[in-house]
């Protein structure tokens, strides 16, 4: 495999996140594995069998083209449900396939109602009701006249489950728009199961409000980033690990997105570093080149900014990031050399680096470089045998 950047999946790693949110949210609770963005850059092709052999068997994904992808891995019958886009002409094909789908919009209803016609069979949908979010949800003066529709085609429709997202739940600065939004949920959810639909799950979760709003689990949770094992958020990480005797964090980054040092260098005080004039060496500096850039997913928001690990040590991306290169600051590991190991995301030695840990760069980094990470790096599942195989 030719590639300057390699991605590896630690199947114990994701092992212990499920245990882990399978403590918080009980054995009752539905979990639902949110593989939406590639698996948030995993890759959906080894992330699903990875899940599924730890028991998992219902994954959300935003669209059909991601939903196929599951399926065409899938090898235990997974469910799958589409949280986002689907195209009129795909419904047939989801219908079909057994995949579920989200409805907050009349037309959706009614061509999925046609394309169940035509297949003689029923759409399993999701009705999405609009709690204050204010994306996608049919709002409450709408529902009378959804489930007038519903009512009147039980032979072509099954309702599975009703649901909502929440504006933002891994902040407590939204704390009063998110229980507004349980409340509003929960009114609109008793009053829609009077109508005779009432033998569906109930689903809300993500991983925020999974974690800080008990209430919003339901019967079901839909879980993404926090099963890779990373946090939505600071707040969601303190609320989480107060209930821990030992304080430290439960969770284990599944990927390990790694390089190697191309070059090192030395640099003489007053040179600057890089394009431009962004970093200025203030003393006699050893560097190291890596041959991951912005073109690989490594964000140009991290040009002084980002971390790397070598040889243990965390270290400072410094200038910009370029196309295909970063530059990094060997002062606490002069001992570097060409071909050293550099891991960009995930644990090397005692050290982790989450892409969103420097800083108080925005907590929304850690979906947003994932997601970008491209599709062509190799990625490697490393379960104990093969970690067995590596050490001898
Ligand atoms: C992405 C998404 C989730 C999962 O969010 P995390 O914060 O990654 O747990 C849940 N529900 C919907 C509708 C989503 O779009």
């Amino acid at each position: 495999m030719f590639s300057t950047s390699y991605i590896e999946l630690d199947q114990a790693a994701l092992e212990n996140n499920l245990r882990y949110i399978r403590r918080i949210i009980g054995p009752d609770v539905k979990f639902s594995s949110v593989v939406k963005g590639n698996a948030y850059g995993h890759g959906i092709f080894e992330y699903v069998p990875m899940a599924e052999e730890c028991g998992v068997d219902h994954f959300s994904v935003f669209s059909a083209d991601e939903a196929n992808e599951v399926l065409n891995v899938s090898s235990r019958k997974s469910q799958v449900l589409i949280m986002g886009y689907i195209d009129n002409s795909e419904l047939e094909w989801a219908i079909q396939n057994g995949v579920e789908f989200f409805v907050f919009e009349f037309d959706r209803l009614n061509k999925a109602i046609e394309a169940a016609k035509n297949l003689g069979t029923k759409a399993r949908i999701h009705v999405e009701f609009e709690t204050g979010l204010n994306r996608t949800g049919f709002s409450r003066d709408e529902l009378e006249k959804v489930i007038e529709i519903i009512t009147s085609n039980s032979l072509y429709i099954d309702v599975v489950g009703t649901c909502t997202h929440y504006a933002g739940a891994e902040s407590i600065a939204n704390y009063v728009r998110v229980t507004n939004q349980i409340k509003t949920y929960n009114e609109i959810d008793q009053w829609f199961r009077t109508t005779g639909l009432n033998s569906h799950i109930s689903h809300t979760a993500c991983s925020a409000a999974a974690v800080s709003y008990p209430e919003s689990r339901m019967n079901m949770v839909r879980i993404g980033i926090m099963q890779y094992g990373f946090w939505p958020s600071k707040e969601t990480f303190i609320d989480c690990i107060k209930h821990e005797p030992e304080r430290k964090d439960p969770l284990q980054r599944v990927i390990k997105w790694k390089s190697k040092v191309m070059d090192v260098k030395e640099v003489a005080t007053g040179e600057f570093i890089g394009y431009g004039t962004t970093f200025m060496a203030t003393e006699n500096m050893k560097l190291a080149t890596v041959p991951v850039g912005y073109s690989h997913g490594f964000s140009r928001s991290l040009s002084n900014q980002g971390r790397v690990l070598i040889r243990g040590k965390r270290l400072a991306v410094i200038g910009m990031v370029n196309m295909n290169l970063l530059i990094v600051d060997l002062l606490e590991c002069p001992e570097a050399e060409k071909g050293d190991e550099v891991v960009l995301i995930g644990t090397q030695g005692d050290q982790a680096i989450s892409v969103a840990s420097f800083g108080e760069l925005s907590d929304q980094l850690n979906y947003e470089l994932l997601t970008r990470l491209p599709r062509n790096i190799p990625r490697v599942v490393i379960n104990n045998q093969t970690k067995k195989l590596k050490s001898a």
